[in-house]
Formats: C-alpha cells, structure tokens, sequence
C-alpha cells in the first residue's frame, strides 16, 4: 500500500505536536512550522517542550517522519495540506483572538494545489471569512477545510488515534476527501458536513460539557445545603443512558485553554450575532463562584485566614499535563494570598509553567513538605500520586487537621481514619 501523503502542520503546541506525530505513526511525512524559533530548535534536538502522556515517545519512534523548521516554505514545497494548529486566545472581550490564524492565512501563496485544514478552535463563520480573504487577494483556488480537533491533553496520543469522531467541513473539493483518506486508517466515525457546522460542532461540544460540569457543580452546592452526598447523586444519574456518567464529577470549577475561552467565545459569537445566550452566562458565573468557594470551607474551619499555612496539592488545571491556562490554583492562590494566608504548593509535573504564572507562593519539593506546619491542605488536582498518599504521614506533619479534597478524589474514611478532617465538594452534612 502507497504510504499516505506528506502534510504540513503549522503550530507545534499540545494539538500541533499531537497531530504532527500521530499522523507520523500512520506512515506521513510531517512538515512542523512554528514561530517561536527556541521550540523548534529543541525539536530538532529531540526534547520535547511539552508534557504530554507518550508524546515524547511517539515523536522519538517516528522521528524520521518528522521535520521541524521555522519557515512555512518547507511545508508549502513538500505538502499539499497545511493543518493550522496555532494558539486562538480569548481577547478581552471573551472573543478569540484569530491573529495567529490571520498570520497563517496572510502567509499563503496564491496556489491551485494547497489546502488549509483548520485545527484550531475557531467561531462559525470563521472559515467563510477566510475564504472571502482569499478572493479578494487573488487566492481563490486555495482549498480549506475545518477538521476541529476534540483531544484532551492529558490523553492526547490516545484521542488522536481513538478518536470519538473526526469532523472534517468543507466545500466538496479535493481536500476534504484527502483530510479523509488521512484519518481512514483510525476506523473512526466520520462527520462530513459543511463549514460553518463543523466549526460550530467543536464550540457547542466544548459549551456542553461545560455547561455538564457547572450543572453538577451546583448540584453538589445543593447537596452541601441539604446533606446529600453529591458523588451518590452522580452515580444514579450517570446510569441513566440518556445523561451518562462522564463529566459529573463536582469539583473547583473548570480551567484549562480549552473550555473557559470556548464557552466565552461561544456566547460572544451569539452575542455579536444578536443572539443572548443566557444559559452560557450562567455556566461561567457557576464556574468563577465554584472556584473560590473553597476559601469560604476553609473560613468555616479555620476562621480568619490571615496568617495561616495552606497547602496546595496540585496546580495544573488537571493531572497529566504541565499546562496552567485558566488553573483553578491561579484564582486559589491568589484568594488566598489575598485573604492574609501563606501559601505553600507541589505539583508533580506543573511547577516550571506555574512559576511563571503564580507569584508569592512557596513551592515544596512534595506533598509531605506542602503538608509541613499547615492549618489546612486542598487537593487542587487530582494527581494519582495524591490518591496514593500516606494520610497518617500527611497528618503527622500538619499543624492544623484540615483536608478539603477539591475533586472529590480522595477515600473520605482513610482520610478520617488519619485522623484529619475531611470536607469535599457536596458531600453532605
Ligand atoms: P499552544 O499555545 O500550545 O500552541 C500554539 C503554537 O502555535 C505555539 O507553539 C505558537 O508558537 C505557534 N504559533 C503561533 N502563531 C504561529 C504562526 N503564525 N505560525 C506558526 N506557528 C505559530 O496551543 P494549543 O493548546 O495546541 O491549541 C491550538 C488550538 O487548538 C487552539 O485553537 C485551541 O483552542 C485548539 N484546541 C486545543 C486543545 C487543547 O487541549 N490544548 C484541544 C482542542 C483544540
């Protein structure tokens, strides 16, 4: 069988370098172009500036398949389709911010044999829009396609080659077909369907699972005001196949790059639109409040803050990634600090990216050691390593006896049977 077309990949951050090397493992030529210069570099020396669950090992067994550069060039010359995997922040209005794409779409030469295949999360309409650009400057035969991308990082390398789905968008040229052929070894289903849908696909997606967490969120909330026990409650809903039991964990509320900025940039749309999206209002809000109501479980226990030692176990917005956008440690410790406390943290994995985001908080070689002298400690992110910690050890250590498992991770009677205190998030009286 012909190996499967060369591609291009522009943007080499968690999707990007995703895509470039699970496409490597089903046989591609991969062309990545990034702008930041430092990050090519170190790809070319084989590191890997990302943590991402087997990531390093994909890109080390396919490494021949793999080529870094920083000019688009290489990847124009040797691929015909160029998947866009750059960064699509919110701005400060809760819109994206499509300037990276614009760059990408401005760097385009007028070609007949070239498409772009867009991973990057971008608002319906977006795809219309670039390929109106592309008219008006002499680009027209240029081909694209909208292919959103649903991993989740953490599990990245393992979404990439199970997908749920594969959406591919597009106008019923060659390069939706070719996007398909790329995907067909994966077996997984595929949604054809035009642009604007497949663009709206990836935000009602994210907006839904969100709209999920921010649900049960409140749920557990309810729960604290009325001594059920919101884990309970969770498990006899999710038997029900019409509600499922993902995305019922109740927690400190979602972070991450992904479902803050998409769930904003989703009501912003409408928005600009004349539409008011009101539900999406209200996850948010749920969200922002749920992520600061820890400081009011620890006020109950321990009165004012000020001055006190609090343990942070866990700082990335989840566990198996070093990404900190949108952590719920970001909006904790600062609370905290701000209340009067000290703060002291530890995250396995997380501590580098965390170091440029948080300031005035002492970080800790372990959890035993964020455990040292504390009045209280929160469990942030539920790392597997905090699933397995000796609590009498953690116990011994502590000034204070107070353990709020902020995802409801942890085994409440070990935790009791240390002899600490332990407070979930709507676990009952
Ligand atoms: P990221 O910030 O990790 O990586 C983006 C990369 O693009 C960076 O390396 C940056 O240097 C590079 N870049 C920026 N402008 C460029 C240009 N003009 N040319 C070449 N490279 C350029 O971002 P990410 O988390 O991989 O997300 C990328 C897109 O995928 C976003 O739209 C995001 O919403 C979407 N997405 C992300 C995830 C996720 O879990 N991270 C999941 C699904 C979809």
């Amino acid at each position: 069988m012909a190996a499967p077309e060369p591609i291009g990949v522009i943007g080499t951050g968690y999707v990007g370098l995703v895509t470039a090397a699970g496409f490597a493992e089903l046989g591609s030529d991969v062309y990545c172009i990034d702008i930041d210069a430092n990050k090519i570099e170190r790809l070319k020396q084989g590191e890997v500036p990302l943590y991402e669950p087997g990531l390093e090992e994909l890109i080390a067994k396919n490494r021949e398949r793999m080529h870094f550069s920083t000019d688009i060039a290489d990847a124009l010359s040797n691929a015909r389709l160029l998947f866009v995997a750059v960064g699509t922040p919110p701005t400060y209005s809760g819109d994206a911010d499509l300037s990276a794409v614009h760059a990408v779409v401005a760097a385009m030469p007028a070609s007949d044999r070239h498409a772009l295949v867009m991973k990057s999360t971008v608002p319906a309409g977006t795809g219309q829009s670039i390929k109106r650009l592309f008219a008006e400057t002499g680009k027209e035969h240029f081909s694209y396609v909208s292919c959103p991308e649903f991993l989740k990082e953490g599990s990245a390398v393992k979404d990439f080659l199970e997908p749920d789905r594969v959406v591919i968008g597009d106008d019923g040229d060659w390069a939706g077909d070719a996007v398909a052929a790329l995907y067909a070894p994966l077996d997984a289903e595929l949604v054809r369907t035009d642009i604007n849908s497949a663009e709206m696909i990836k935000h009602a997606s994210n907006a839904f699972l969100a709209t999920k967490i921010s649900f049960i969120n409140e749920i557990a909330n309810v729960c604290e005001a009325t001594g059920a026990d919101v884990v309970e409650v969770a498990r006899g809903m999710g038997l029900d196949d019409r509600i499922g039991p993902k995305f019922l964990q109740a927690g400190l509320g979602f972070g991450g790059s992904c479902f803050p900025k998409d769930v904003t940039a989703l009501k912003q749309l409408a928005g600009n639109s004349g539409y008011h999206f009101q539900l999406l209002n209200a996850v948010i809000e749920v969200n922002e409040l749920q992520k600061r109501r820890v400081m009011q479980k620890l006020e109950k226990h321990l009165g004012s803050l000020v001055g006190k030692r609090v343990g942070l176990l866990g700082l990335a917005f989840k566990p198996n990634t070093d990404d900190m956008r949108e952590a719920t440690s970001l909006v904790l410790s600062a609370r905290l600090q701000a209340a009067g406390a000290h703060v002291v943290a530890y995250d396995p994995i997380a501590e580098a990216e965390a170091r440029k985001l948080i300031t005035g908080v002492e970080f800790a070689p372990g959890p035993l050691e964020v455990a040292d002298g504390a009045d209280a400690v929160v469990l942030v992110t539920e790392w597997d390593e905090f699933k397995q910690l000796d609590f009498g050890a953690v116990a011994s250590k502590m000034k204070g006896d107070l353990l709020i498992d902020g995802r409801n991770a942890l085994n409440a009677d070990e935790i009791r049977a240390a002899g600490l205190a332990y407070e979930g998030i709507g676990r009952g009286a």
